[in-house]
């Protein structure tokens, strides 16, 4: 310890704590012949172990308040979470009974009405303790097939959720919008100029054609590639050709229209070949109808136009 003092200190201030850790363990283990672990308490007795709820002396005792914007079912799920914590660690049935009333006091100093608490506490038992439970008596387990997320309501939402159940659908309850979600924009806003993945539309600046595009680059770096097409007057360019064709022309690269976002290619060529699709009247650049799609997409064609239009 000395030569440890001298190289350094805080090594062997660690090594004093752990020694002092270690006396405490053993005073609980042999002495009181209790061991405290995390909501656990397992006291040694001549012949057997005898487990129980322990909770720090700084447990604030504070559970979700029965005012809380969250569905009732939630804080009885949680008395019933404690309840069955009790069946499973209490060893006695004193010592569980005391837990119980313990809880059901620390519920009514959270808010919740004495007789919903009563109702929970007197009704419940977690199903393996409960007394000759026959196999057909067992709730059938959901399957989860039918679900609907909705967001959180106070009052609506459980009646939905009530009546939706007659029907065979289970209603969970998101988030929603929130006070936080309307006001917190932490991401950065990107400049139009500066996004990727677009599948864009341009316009003329004198008559009412046309053209629709993707690409993985910014819109700015695929600007660069159309311009240049343009300049060096590549004869399979649509925009190069609608200009050469049309004296006095002019594609407006200010303001064009963002479609929609794709990251994957594949994907994003084929979003780009049925707007080509859904917009094809005769007044587009493109020369031609991009990557070849089958014809059971026709069916989205008046969705596609009504979403170009807004
Ligand atoms: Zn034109």
């Amino acid at each position: 310890m000395v030569v440890l003092w001298k190289n350094n200190v805080s090594v062997a201030f660690t090594y004093v704590y752990i020694y002092i850790y270690m006396i405490q363990i053993y005073i609980y283990i042999y002495i009181y012949r209790v061991l405290n672990f995390a909501d656990l308490r397992v006291k040694r007795m001549d012949d057997r172990f005898i487990m129980k709820v322990y909770r720090k002396e700084t447990h604030t005792n504070t559970y979700i308040n029965w005012c809380s914007n969250v569905p009732r079912s939630v804080i009885t799920g949680a008395m019933k979470t404690l309840i069955f914590r009790a069946y499973e660690l209490c060893t006695l049935r004193e010592d569980r009974e005391a837990e119980l009333d313990f809880l059901k006091d620390t519920f009514i100093a959270n808010d919740c009405p004495v007789k919903v608490v009563d109702r929970v506490f007197g009704k419940y038992i977690p199903h393996k303790y409960k007394p000759n439970q026959a196999e057909s008596e067992l709730k059938p387990q959901n399957d989860y097939e039918n679900v609907l997320n909705l967001p959180f309501v106070r009052g609506f939402s459980e009646k939905i959720k009530r009546e939706l159940r007659k029907e065979g659908i289970t209603v969970v309850f998101g988030k929603g919008k929130t006070l936080e979600s309307s006001l917190c924009k932490l991401k950065q806003k990107i400049p139009k100029d500066q996004t990727k993945n677009n599948i864009y539309l341009k316009q003329c600046t004198s008559c009412n054609f046309k053209y629709i595009g993707e690409s993985g680059q910014t819109l700015k770096q695929r600007d660069i590639g159309h311009k240049s097409d343009i300049n060096t007057r590549k004869s399979r360019s649509g925009l190069y050709k609608h200009i050469r064709d049309n004296e006095g022309h002019e594609i407006d690269f200010q303001n064009q229209k963002i479609l929609d976002r794709e990251p994957n290619m594949f994907k994003r060529k084929i979003k780009e070949a049925l707007y080509i699709k859904a917009y094809d009247n005769g007044t587009l650049m493109n020369p031609d109808k991009g990557t070849p799609v089958n014809d059971c997409w026709n069916e989205f064609t008046i969705d596609i136009r009504k979403s170009i239009k807004n």
